[in-house]
């Protein structure tokens, strides 16, 4: 039995790892459930599952679930590392955002928990000094996302000496087929109107954008320690094609299946073994087509290579602007092509800091929130 300590519970992710625990209750056993604010679906979520511990972020909701329940509801800042230092749990899922769920990640790694991992920030903000502690505890990340599982997928019981190229396939999100000028006009409509995966709003613009393809690159080159130029972007609008590696004999090795994010949970908690399937059969009664990206439409990918190519705080405070620039497209405060405006300009003006400590990452971070705010004043 595999006990589970489960950060971002109500999320896309969160409700979806559940699906998978709901499906293996001889296997997986929810330890501990965390959320920022949604108590109404966590009191539904601790009926079904019966955690020992849960978490609330916001202070005034959890004083309000712990009027209802039984177990004991942590809250407060350090909440999230608190759950990760317990004993109790074998895997730590990370399924929320927020700098607290990075340190609250590395906790769980010194704590020798295994890490399954789908918040982008921690990698992307953080890569260096959380592979560098999950190489130093002997921790195995698992990623929670399709390309990254399909990579490690493909990577199995191959010598890593023998990559050409980690090729990331990206479905080109909802506005892959708009011109140079009608991304001018993009409403927010438009650019949450994403065909093949279900997921949160901000991560459905930045597929609009492709700078979650951008993350993916600088997650995927943290987690198998290969360099940039090793790494190219495929699109693949199919999205059947969850990624590829190219190895020294020009041999590709792909992952298929059909889109569905409850594949890549399963695995990563399941691995080294795989389970019956939570998802559909593939139906190769279909076609597959691939495409260069266009970095003219889409810049955002290449600010990514660049921010991988820098290192140190750079891909931080990139995520960081990218972060700030979606809340206000969301907000109908900025237009869809001021979101890589924005970017670049913070990053031109960022002098990174080279192998930083997570309070340098932190100080970029806030640097760069602030910055960005005070744009729209
Ligand atoms: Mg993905």
């Amino acid at each position: 039995m595999k006990k589970i300590a489960l950060m971002g519970s109500t999320g896309s992710i969160g409700t979806q790892t559940l699906d998978v625990v709901r499906k293996y209750p001889e296997k997986l056993e929810i330890f501990a459930l965390s959320v920022g604010s949604d108590i109404d679906l966590l009191y539904k979520q601790i009926k079904e599952f019966s955690p020992k511990v849960v978490g609330v972020a916001n202070p005034q909701k959890a004083k309000q679930l712990q009027k209802k329940v039984d177990i004991e509801v942590l809250t407060g800042e350090n909440m999230l590392e608190e759950i990760a230092g317990m004993e109790g749990y074998d895997t730590f899922v990370s399924a929320t955002v927020g700098l607290t769920i990075i340190r609250a990640t590395l906790e769980a790694i010194k704590n020798k928990k295994s890490v399954a991992l789908a918040n982008k920030e921690t990698l992307v903000a953080a890569g260096e000094i959380v592979m560098r502690e999950a190489k130093a505890n002997g921790v195995q990340i698992m990623p929670i996302d399709s390309e990254h599982s399909a990579l490690f997928q493909c990577l199995n019981g191959e010598n890593k000496k023998n990559i050409k190229s980690l090729i990331v396939t990206c479905s080109g999100g909802a506005l892959r087929d708009y011109t140079k000028e009608e991304l001018k006009n993009v409403s927010i409509e438009d650019a949450l109107g994403h065909k093949t995966w279900q997921m949160g709003k901000k991560i459905t613009i930045d597929s609009a954008t492709l700078m979650n393809k951008g993350f993916e690159v600088i997650e995927a080159m943290h987690l198998y320690d290969v360099s940039p130029k090793n790494i190219q972007v495929v699109i693949h609008k199919e999205s059947i094609i969850h990624s590829m590696v190219e190895y020294c004999d020009n041999s590709i090795i792909a992952q298929i299946s059909e889109p569905d994010m409850r594949l890549p949970i399963q695995y990563a908690l399941s691995y080294p073994d795989r389970w019956e399937a939570s998802i559909k059969r593939h139906n190769f009664n279909t076609s597959y087509t691939f495409k260069e990206p266009d970095l003219d439409r889409f810049p955002c990918l290449s600010y990514a290579f660049r921010a991988m190519e820098i290192g140190g705080t750079m891909p931080a405070v990139m995520n960081t602007a990218n972060d700030v620039m979606v809340d206000k497209f969301l907000l109908g405060k900025c237009t869809y092509l001021d979101i890589p405006k924005i970017i670049k300009q913070v990053m031109d003006e960022h002098k990174a800091v080279i192998n930083p400590t997570l309070d340098d990452i932190e100080k970029a971070i806030n640097e760069t929130t602030d910055k960005v705010e005070k744009l729209f004043e």
